[in-house]
């Protein structure tokens, strides 16, 4: 039995909880709501939750066959996911294949424009300052991480690029971009946090319509379809 102990924090789109007589692992529940541009756009759907915790459930599984160390245990309900407790690297890991977002805002690169290599970027992870770009020498600097750290981190998301990319194309969809965030469990560093549409742009790969998070942000209508199409699009068995 893993029963929720105490919260210990509420984020955005998640709630942690210590769990009984588990001092090294944490309980995470999904909620409905959804935040966008550094929390100025606030709004929830039916079903977020479920989706975010069954798809990350889904691909966090597939990553472990796939040899990538991850913070996934089991997940105990339709919203709740069991795993390692991690002390986060205050690091937002973004790997992209295509521009987007943030990318053609500052670089004027039009939205769509394909990479010949994904690219590969942290963000520092504090609200208060807008998550602002960092690069290596600035987090060694501030000793957010380590050198070693650093290069493990990078080339793990370049492998888990690699791994989603070709998991997608086999469903149809175009894995644009992603955010991963990576901590520390017992002196080694797990991928941690979720991998859902709120974290990943996907594109159908035929009509190239947003199926994730934009839908949200650019009140393009349909989003809760667009999360329960990217769900059937993970779970059900490659035709
Ligand atoms: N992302 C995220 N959390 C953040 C910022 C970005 O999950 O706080 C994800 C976002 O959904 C997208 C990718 O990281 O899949 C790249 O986002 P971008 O830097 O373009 O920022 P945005 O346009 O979301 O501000």
């Amino acid at each position: 039995m893993n029963e929720k102990e105490t919260q210990f924090y509420e984020g955005k789109a998640k709630k942690l909880f210590t769990v009984k007589g588990h001092p090294d692992e944490v309980i995470q529940e999904f909620k409905d709501d959804a935040t966008a541009f550094n929390a100025q756009k606030r709004g929830s759907w039916a079903h977020k939750g479920e989706v975010n915790c069954a798809m990350s459930t889904a691909l966090f599984q597939m990553l472990e066959r796939s040899g990538i160390r991850t913070h996934f245990v089991e997940q105990l309900s339709a919203v709740d996911m069991l795993v390692k407790r991690l002390e986060i690297v205050p690091l937002e890991v973004i790997v992209r294949n295509i521009a987007a977002g943030s990318f053609s805002k500052r670089y004027g690169v039009p939205e769509g424009k394909e990479f010949k290599h994904p690219t590969f970027e942290f963000s520092y992870k504090d609200d208060a300052l807008g998550d602002p770009l960092i690069n290596d020498s600035h987090a060694l600097a501030m000793e957010l991480a380590t050198e070693d750290e650093i290069d493990h981190i990078r080339h793990t998301a370049l492998k888990i690029n690699d791994i989603l990319k070709a998991f997608f194309r086999e469903r149809g969809i175009i894995l644009v971009d992603f955010k991963l965030e990576f901590g520390r469990h017992k002196g080694e560093i797990l991928l941690g946090d979720e991998i859902s549409p709120d974290t990943c742009r996907f594109w159908d790969a035929q009509t190239r319509k947003k199926l994730d998070k934009d839908r949200f942000r650019q009140d393009l209508g349909g989003v809760e379809e667009a999360y329960a199409e990217m769900l059937k699009r993970v779970t059900e068995p490659v035709a």
